[in-house]
């Protein structure tokens, strides 16, 4: 089960995970297993409270992601808060306007997005896999793709925005795609149903 009703994601993931007798499920196959709440300190706390509850209430293997972007003169924030960093409901704009504020004063622009990724097993036993993109904050908003905190991302290697950048190659340098291929080689054979792997869980 991929834990997101984040379609985006679901592509991402079916794109990269494609094995044999690996078949992927979303949420949208289980509309009566309520939300689970993010209300972790650590991108890995919320990935692993997502992926076992949703691995116990479905009684399938579940893969879970938490992320967010840690801005090193915040402090790392806005971190585990990233999508609510203005307040409720999420705005990204209002986001992006706070973090322009926050940063006003700030030489130091080095920032860094990371995705924390939990498989859990039916039984709720869950490990963890990060990915993390290095780069810097810009002074305003560059380019209309992307979503979130990516007009004002350049990542370390490039001198445009993630906004700016043609989505395939955001989607090979990502944060998220670097924490998906470690999960492709890291739980291989259990994505391959290996009954050894299984076992030794
Ligand atoms: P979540 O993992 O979907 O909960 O994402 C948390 C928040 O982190 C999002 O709402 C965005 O604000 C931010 N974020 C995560 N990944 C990205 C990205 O690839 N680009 C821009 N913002 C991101």
């Amino acid at each position: 089960l991929i834990a997101t009703h984040n379609q985006h994601k679901a592509v991402e993931i079916r794109a990269i995970l494609v094995m044999p007798g690996l078949e992927l499920v979303t949420m949208d196959s289980y509309p009566g297993v309520p939300e689970v709440v993010e209300d972790g300190d650590t991108f890995e706390a919320n990935a692993r409270k997502k992926a076992v509850t949703l691995a116990l209430a479905t009684g399938l293997w579940t893969l879970a992601d938490d992320s967010g972007l840690m801005v090193d003169a915040l402090g790392g924030a806005p971190g585990v808060w990233s999508a609510r960093y203005a307040g409720e409901p999420v705005d990204y704009a209002a986001n992006n306007r706070k973090l322009l504020a926050a940063l006003s004063n700030a030489s130091d622009r080095r920032a860094r997005f990371q995705c924390t990724m939990a498989l859990s097993h039916p039984d709720g036993r869950a490990q963890v896999v990060d990915g993390r993109c290095e780069g810097r904050i810009i002074h305003e908003c560059h380019g209309a793709g992307g979503f979130g905190y990516d007009p004002l991302f350049v990542p370390d290697g490039h001198d445009v925005t993630f906004a700016e950048m043609e989505s395939g190659l955001k989607n090979r340098i990502s944060h998220r795609s670097r924490a998906l291929a470690a999960a492709a080689r890291k739980w291989a054979r259990i994505f391959a149903g290996d009954e050894a792997a299984v076992q030794g869980w």
